[in-house]
């Protein structure tokens, strides 16, 4: 008998006979199409501008703003003769005449577009259908769309989607099946679904709520298909949505109305990593249900955007690194369907010759008749490798878009990218002219070459191990990784820290002076803001005998603390950094008790906490050290820093955990002593650092946790002459007043007091006449109601450019509406309560006031009854005067501005006395140059949301009237709680000079041990 092997290869070379005798014409040299492949295929760099050209294109809508960005995307030399190369007389026809050049350029990539999506509407694809069934090649059809970004806008896809089967059922009443043989398996109508078009809200952290929308949306389309004697297919998208996808296909077809319905299927991407177990998962599950179900097998068509996103969020990455691995998964996968036929039909979704050849060469070894069982192959790609299946007997199906251009244009950004991808099948055999012997190899065994060290081909490794050049040293400083609540592990474990954490409601903690555990006459309280009558937890109030008290104790404690080494203080910071981490979950949980976090901003604040200990503990150990100024023969000249002595730290409640760790291990590291005092309303957080600073030993006095009213404790504090720092994060009329106080000198006061203040914003964004509103709609609303509006940078003002603005006012609206309003105890809740009843009394004063003042173009109806909230309420017809343009709000209130251009956007983004984030959707390079050079903000974000700063990746911090200037989580940061001092020995002894100078000297610093 033969191997399996040798059995492969000669599947796959008869393919590639019957291919070479109709070439792939995609791949030829002629034509706009093929003239952009090659570019891109010989320029990493450019395919990047074109495919972003591409992708602004379609949004374009004069042929003036056609060539304007031709010109901002192709600015360099360089580019634009290879542009001219690819238009012919395109750009030369350009700069003159674009009412000429645009139209050549939008029919050209039209043309383009087209060759990818099978027809505009249901219509149009037939007349492609048809044309295949004549080549025996069946179908399932797929509408693209717009992202969704609203519930409105899930019904009229869902409608869509119900009509494109009726018509498809109506058409092809006659047709029968191309093989004529096993035909029960494999309807002839076959609609693919993605199930993030069917509901707006989908949160990964909840696949429940998901299921529960989705379901309801998806019952009548699958009792219709079933009706019509349909076939739905489930396709699957990026990773964050798999489990949820899956969890609704095994829960609906487990329904008693679809138990028995054998014609549904569902996608498995062979690229990620726990694709066997999923694929095991479900087999088992199909042969419980004892009804036959199908399953697509591919490769999997976002590794770029699932590598990117893990790097980002610094988590494992789900998908294989290297393409042979994906390739070997695949035929795993194979087997395993192949095995299991008797459950499950299997339908081979790819385009690589081996690939395919496996399959065919497994089910022969198995003994399958190939009627049961297809290949599927997307419309537009590798027709050669179609037609050859037919002529071999085998089923195929081709996988045919249905939609415009403008939706349709992320779908053929895909198809673009994976056509010139490095490691591509297609590539490799149509562009490069690979051998089939090198074609048909056995990925296991490229694989095996690779471990061994044998030099291959791929670029796809050397691409994932490349890392931006590290200019910076925060370049290579690592972040905690934010927690993946896709995966239902941290589901778990966050459902029973909330569980744990009820079950602590009511305790008590003291303040704590000089390591003392201090208990007070007088106990705050503080409440869940969702149920102010659940108390989370009581404090003891310190008044000005304890603030003196605190005071001594950290000045008495500075001597020694300043002269313990620097690695001894980052120590401590990295100690606190492991118990932060070790009790993620549970503060996570406290944190959405106590001041109403949705999940996973709570765990984005304790995240940050960790960063910040292990940043300014890293950047201390990098500047912390005295260092020559100048290497000159006979003296020594050390820079260095000293402490400032006793810091005030006085931190807010909406980042609890965040800003007050980040100021308080700042003054630590520093050598400073430091009287921590949190806000009020989140002093169990404040009280709970306290005992993770003590149990990662900070010592007695070092730091002192003191709980009071601002006005009374914090007054006195930052008046006090033996008070030297004060980091403050808070709002404008506090921040001012500490501003001015600490400029007066008290008697006895020995060092000029200096101020670390952070205070809030009025922040702006500006959409753009070609933006990319799927983007820019999702991210305003994230950044305005994300965490109720209170965030200090938050988006209070969108700014629209006018010839968008009834499109982006039609999708915004129906986003708001779509958000939900809640107890953020549950993963799927956006918007939760405000902080307390002065700031729910407060935000519903100013909404009075919008109303007054501009139109209320929206207000959330359904909000909870009990507990602070505020519905997100959106404003339109807002001027630059009016009070809700001008003065932070701090909850989900949002006014929309009106503008006629960008002069004028520019000027009202500007035009408020703040300048702390601002951001700007659009995608014009020239345009987007121009915001990043005169937006006033502290941190400007383009076509991203304007809130989540990372710390050493995103330096936060505003200057006008948002602060001074000062970058929490950023390289100087540090220095705001140092004074720099040098110190010059002349060494020279008659003449005689050392030969070498140490580049640092710490002796002098720190105290002998
Ligand atoms: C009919 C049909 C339906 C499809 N439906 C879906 C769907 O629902 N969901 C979906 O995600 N995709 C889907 N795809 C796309 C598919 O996942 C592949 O992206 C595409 O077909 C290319 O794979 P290939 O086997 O044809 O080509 P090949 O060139 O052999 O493989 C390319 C693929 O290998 C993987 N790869 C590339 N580089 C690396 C690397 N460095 N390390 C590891 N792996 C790498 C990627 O998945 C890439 O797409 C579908 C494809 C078809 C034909």
């Amino acid at each position: 008998m033969r191997s399996l092997q040798a059995e492969i290869e000669q599947h796959g070379r008869r393919i590639f006979e019957l291919v070479d005798q109709h070439p792939e014409s995609l791949f030829s040299k002629a034509g706009f199409y093929q003239r952009l492949m090659a570019l891109s295929m010989r320029d990493e760099q450019l395919k990047l501008q074109l495919f972003r050209f591409v992708d602004v294109l379609p949004s374009l809508r004069t042929s003036r703003e056609i060539v304007e960005h031709l010109q901002e995307y192709f600015a360099e030399a360089r580019d634009s003769q290879r542009i001219s190369e690819l238009l012919g007389a395109g750009v030369r026809l350009a700069s003159t005449v674009p009412w000429i050049s645009g139209p050549i350029l939008r029919w050209n990539v039209s043309e383009m577009a087209r060759q990818f999506i099978a027809g505009r509407n249901p219509d149009d694809v037939m007349r492609t259908l048809r044309r295949r069934r004549t080549q025996k090649i069946g179908f399932t059809v797929d509408l693209l769309g717009e992202a969704v970004v609203s519930e409105p806008e899930t019904d009229e896809y869902a409608a869509r989607y119900l009509a494109l089967l009726e018509g498809l059922a109506r058409e092809t009443k006659n047709w029968t099946d191309p093989l004529g043989k096993n035909s029960e398996l494999f309807p002839v109508v076959n609609l693919s679904v993605k199930i993030s078009a069917l509901y707006s809200q989908i949160n990964p952290a909840d696949p429940a709520d998901a299921i529960a929308h989705l379901a309801p949306k998806l019952r009548p389309l699958l009792r219709r298909a079933r009706e019509l004697g349909a076939f739905i297919n489930f396709d699957m998208e990026s990773y964050a949505h798999k489990n949820t996808t899956l969890e609704l296909f095994k829960t609906v077809f487990t329904e008693e109305e679809f138990k028995d319905w054998p014609h549904a299927g569902i996608v498995t991407q062979a690229y990620l990593r726990d694709s066997e177990t999923d694929l095991r998962d479900l087999i088992e599950w199909g042969r419980a249900r004892g009804t036959r179900f199908a399953v697509r097998l591919v490769k999997g068509a976002y590794w770029d955007y699932e590598t990117t996103k893990s790097r980002q969020n610094g988590w494992a990455c789900p998908v294989y690194l290297q393409k042979p691995e994906s390739d070997t998964n695949f035929e795993t996968l194979t087997r395993l369907l192949l095995e299991n036929e008797s459950i499950v039909t299997a339908a081979f979704g790819s385009h690589n010759v081996r690939s395919i050849a496996h399959a065919q060469a497994l089910a022969d070894e198995l003994g399958l008749d190939p009627s049961r069982f297809e290949f599927q192959l997307l419309y537009g790609m590798a027709g050669p490798i179609k037609r050859a299946l037919v002529d071999m007997g085998y089923r195929v199906r081709e996988y045919c878009p249905v939609g415009e251009l403008l939706p349709g244009m992320s779908y053929l950004v895909r198809r673009l990218l994976e056509n010139t991808s490095n490691e591509g099948f297609l590539r490799a055999k149509f562009s490069e002219n690979a051998a089939a012997e090198e074609l048909l190899r056995d990925p296991c065994e490229i694989l095996r070459e690779r471990r061994n060290g044998v030099p291959t081909q791929s670029k796809a490794t050397i691409n994932m191990t490349t890392t931006t050049p590290k200019t910076q040293p925060g370049a290579s400083y690592e972040n905690a990784p934010l927690t993946n609540f896709a995966l239902p592990e941290n589901q778990e474990k966050m459902r029973t820290a909330l569980r744990e954490q009820r079950k602590q409601f009511g305790r008590k903690v003291p303040l704590t002076i000089n390591g003392e555990k201090i208990w007070t006459d007088k106990m705050f309280s503080s409440v869940n803001p969702s149920q102010p009558d659940q108390i989370v937890g009581y404090a003891s109030e310190a008044g000005i005998p304890e603030a003196e008290r605190a005071v001594a104790a950290a000045r008495a404690a500075f001597e020694k603390w300043r002269l313990t080494p620097l690695q001894e203080r980052a120590r401590l910071l990295e100690r606190v950094a492991e118990i932060l981490e070790r009790r993620r979950f549970e503060l996570s949980a406290l944190e959405v008790f106590e001041v109403g976090k949705p999940w996973s901003q709570a765990d984005g604040d304790i995240a940050e906490a960790i960063d910040f200990c292990t940043f300014y503990a890293r950047q201390m150990r990098l500047m912390g050290r005295p260092r020559l100024t100048q290497n000159v023969p006979g003296e020594e000249s050390y820079h260095h820093y000293w402490p400032r002595g006793v810091a005030l730290v006085i931190a807010p409640w909406n980042f609890p955990m965040a800003i007050l760790c980040g100021m308080v291990s700042a003054a630590l590291v520093t050598g400073n002593t430091v009287i921590m005092k949190p806000s009020e309303q989140s002093v169990i957080i404040g009280a709970t650092l306290m005992e993770i600073y003590e149990e990662a030993g900070v010592p007695p006095g070092v730091l002192n946790f003191l709980n009071g009213k601002g006005s009374v404790i914090g007054a006195h504090m930052v008046e006090h002459k033996d008070v030297d720092l004060i980091a403050f994060t808070g709002s404008r009329e506090v921040g001012l007043w500490i501003w001015e106080s600490a400029g007066k000198t008290r008697e006895g006061q020995r060092e000029l007091k200096r101020v670390i203040c952070e205070m809030g914003g009025k922040n702006a964004m500006i959409v753009d006449s070609d933006a990319d509103l799927d983007e820019a709609i999702v991210d305003s609303i994230y950044s305005a109601f994300g965490f109720q509006g209170q965030k200090c940078s938050a988006l209070s003002r969108l700014i629209v450019l006018e010839e968008n603005y009834d499109r982006v006012m039609q999708r915004l609206l129906g986003a708001a509406a779509s958000v939900r309003v809640g107890n953020p105890e549950e993963p799927d809740v956006m918007v939760g309560p405000v902080i307390d009843e002065a700031a729910y009394r407060r935000i519903l004063e100013y909404i009075e006031i919008g109303k007054s003042e501009a139109t209320l173009a929206f207000q959330a109806k359904e909000v909870p009854p009990h507990g602070y909230f505020i519905p997100p309420t959106i404003f339109t017809d807002v001027k630059p005067t009016m009070r809700i343009a001008r003065e932070e709000i701090f909850g989900p209130v949002l006014s929309v501005m009106k503008v006629r251009d960008l002069d004028e956007a520019i000027k009202v983004a500007n035009g408020t006395d703040y300048a702390l984030t601002g951001g700007f959707f659009s995608r014009s390079p020239a345009n987007i140059e121009r915001v990043k050079a005169q937006l006033e903000a502290g941190n400007v974000y383009i076509n991203r949301p304007c809130t989540g700063a990372i710390v050493a990746r995103h330096p936060f911090g505003g200057f006008k009237m948002s602060g001074g200037g000062t970058k929490a989580g950023g390289e100087d940061y540090l220095l705001n709680f140092l004074v720099p001092r040098v110190v010059t020995e002349n060494v020279t002894r008659h003449g005689l000079a050392p030969e070498k100078t140490p580049e640092y000297r710490d002796e002098f610093l720190w105290q002998k041990r």
